[in-house]
């Protein structure tokens, strides 16, 4: 059975998980009016350190400005229950998740309702599973298409998107792939279900852009970085579907995937099959934020 924590944060107070509770008639049960974020805290040498908090509350306030949401704690007020709620648990790496939503008070679409607040944490391993960062895993693309832009924008991490996700993972899993992997409407590769993608030409990177209905991810953002501090090429085009199975390396991104090699599409082997020497570089420099190896500049690691 699922473990729980003790702890979370909930409109301004840490209460005991069980209590943490939301009415059946919540407007965002119903219309999957939610907005929310995943974020990792960290074990580094210099002590417990969340990745990239701020970056990841301001898409949180960025998600909610979409909806029209107005969030009733400040930016620094929700940091601080961030902080909370993973000491509070006893936690160093974990992952956090604060989500906003659109309680009870109207049952119309368009219904000003209260907008309430929580954030959860709870420790977290690998969320493809243990030897997914080694080895990597088997991709299929989905049958399913991800929602075109001029219908629900997939830059707001906003709740109601997550049923397009479920379909394309639900979808893989059922089929025994690892993940799905999603083309966009007009045709072109957008993301995995959770995760951004990069695949790797000639030594050089290929992200898909936000025209491609994804989610920009903060992930994405830190291997851009990262990647452009170390030489190594970013590009952000459209891509083929084809070019998947053409490429040197392939990986997925994200706060929960972290860096995830993808050894073969559709049954079709990538490169050699194994994570690939820019694929392991990555990793390296990704990793080494937490273990000291590579040096934070860009001040990243927000202490817990
Ligand atoms: N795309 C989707 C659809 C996601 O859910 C996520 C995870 N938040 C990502 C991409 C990666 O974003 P990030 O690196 O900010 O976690």
């Amino acid at each position: 059975a699922q473990q729980y924590p003790d702890w979370i944060w909930q409109n301004g107070t840490i209460k005991p998980w069980q209590d943490a509770t939301v009415h059946v008639m919540a407007h965002a049960l119903h219309y999957g009016s939610s907005v929310f974020e995943g974020i990792r805290s960290y074990a580094t040498p210099d002590g417990a350190a969340i990745f990239r908090l701020t970056d990841h509350l301001k898409r949180l306030y960025q998600s909610a400005k979409i909806y029209d949401m107005v969030l009733p704690y400040s930016q620094d007020e929700l940091a601080a229950a961030c902080r909370e709620v993973v000491r509070k648990n006893g936690l160093s790496a974990a992952y956090l998740r604060p989500v906003a939503y659109r309680g009870l008070g109207g049952f119309g679409l368009s219904a000003e309702t209260p907008i309430d607040v929580a954030v959860a944490s709870w420790a977290m391993g690998p969320y493809l599973g243990p030897e997914a960062l080694e080895t990597g895993i088997e991709a299929c693309v989905s049958s399913w298409q991800r929602f075109a832009p001029n219908t629900i924008p997939a830059g707001a991490k906003a709740g109601g998107n997550y049923l397009s996700g479920q379909l394309i993972a639900r979808e893989a899993r059922r089929l025994g792939f690892g993940e799905g992997i999603a083309m966009a409407s007009t045709g072109l590769l957008s993301e995995g279900a959770g995760e951004n993608l990069f695949l790797v030409f000639d030594g050089v990177l290929h992200t898909t852009p936000a025209s491609a209905s994804i989610l920009t991810g903060i992930t994405r953002d830190t291997l851009k970085t990262l990647a452009h501090e170390d030489g190594i090429e970013v590009v952000e085009r459209d891509i083929p579907r084809e070019y998947l199975y053409l490429c040197d390396e392939l990986l997925m991104c994200g706060t929960a995937a972290e860096i995830t090699p993808i050894r073969s599409v559709d049954g079709k082997q990538i490169g050699n099959g194994k994570a690939g020497r820019v694929t392991r570089r990555l990793q390296e420099l990704f990793f080494g934020l937490f273990n000291g190896k590579t040096n934070d500049q860009w001040g990243w690691l927000e202490p817990l």
